[in-house]
């Protein structure tokens, strides 16, 4: 069933899980995620970025996407880093469950301004609304902050900012960085901050760029000739302390990417015969459900559907 992230992320933050909100492009993503949540009996949110709506047609989107959410699962349809108000009111019309308004590189009134606007615009359809304060580094789809310029996020001012805005669920900034190279030299995220803002601050809150850079897949897309180099992602156990500490939503779009990449690059390489494109997506999908169902181990969201 659809439903709005709110719904989903209340109750995780309650019972210290997390609920994994994976990145979608196309048919093959969706699928690939909505087995792995049927299998784990997992809540999902699929998020589609202003990247793949342009690629893909927020028309096609929705259509799959309400497909995917006519099972037994909860599946909550969201805009990942809307920047454009005019793509999040389009998205939102034309039934999307929930919405991210990121104005974390505006300043701080413009943020609040546009983020309450949003949340106008949500609760007129019944939808929520993910806002961020605070920049994470890296590169996301039409997103660049370098990161010398990002800047972690002040407890004091998420809790005015979460309470000016009247957001259902806060982005912050804690060290994470968005793609496949997040760490150069230290690793950990800054879990004390977490715990200052998790202490104000009782939305839901929301880790992006949390990718695993999984070793294994990474292996495998190299063994096919990828060149990946020094990618490194987020320790499990730091995710596992996020989640205890008040992260209730987890982005996932790397690890998919990566298990894409390596399932594609094996197809290719090991089937150099077959030109059925089902057949040469078919590793890539597995691939892709294999990560996808070991972040709902981890974040303790399998069985909560
Ligand atoms: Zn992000």
């Amino acid at each position: 069933m659809l439903v709005t992230t709110k719904k989903l992320l209340v109750p995780a933050r309650a019972k210290k899980y997390a609920v994994p909100a994976f990145n979608v492009n196309d048919l093959e993503f969706l699928k690939a995620v909505m087995s792995a949540a049927e299998k784990m009996k997992s809540p999902v949110i699929v998020q589609t970025s202003e990247g793949a709506i342009e690629y893909a047609g927020l028309d096609y989107l929705v259509a799959m996407i309400r497909v995917a959410a006519k099972g037994k699962i909860p599946v909550a349809m969201h805009v990942d880093h809307g920047k454009d108000l005019k793509t999040i009111k389009a998205a939102l019309d034309a039934g999307y469950s929930s919405a991210m308004f990121d104005g974390s590189s505006l300043p701080y009134a413009e943020n609040v301004k546009k983020t309450q606007q949003v949340v106008k615009w949500a609760r007129a359809k019944g939808a929520s609304v993910e806002a961020e304060i605070g920049a994470i580094a890296g590169i996301e789809d039409f997103v660049s902050v370098e990161e010398k310029d990002a800047h972690l996020t002040n407890p004091a001012q998420a809790l005015e900012f979460a309470k000016e805005t009247g957001c259902d669920a806060l982005a912050i900034a804690i060290g994470t960085a968005h793609g496949a190279y997040k760490f150069k030299g230290k690793t950990h995220l800054d879990i004390d901050r977490l715990k200052k803002i998790a202490k104000l601050v009782k939305v839901p809150l929301v880790l992006h760029g949390a990718s695993g850079v999984l070793e294994d897949v990474v292996k495998i897309a190299e063994h096919h000739g990828a060149k990946l180099g020094s990618a490194r992602g987020v320790l499990d156990s730091d995710i596992k302390q996020a989640i205890k500490y008040g992260v209730a939503k987890i982005n996932i779009d790397t690890d998919l990417r990566l298990a894409f990449t390596a399932g594609i690059r094996e197809a290719v390489d090991e089937m150099p015969k077959v030109i059925d494109p089902r057949k040469l997506m078919e590793p890539a999908n597995l691939l892709m459900r294999e990560v996808a169902m070991r972040k709902m181990k981890l974040f303790g969201s399998a069985g909560r559907a």
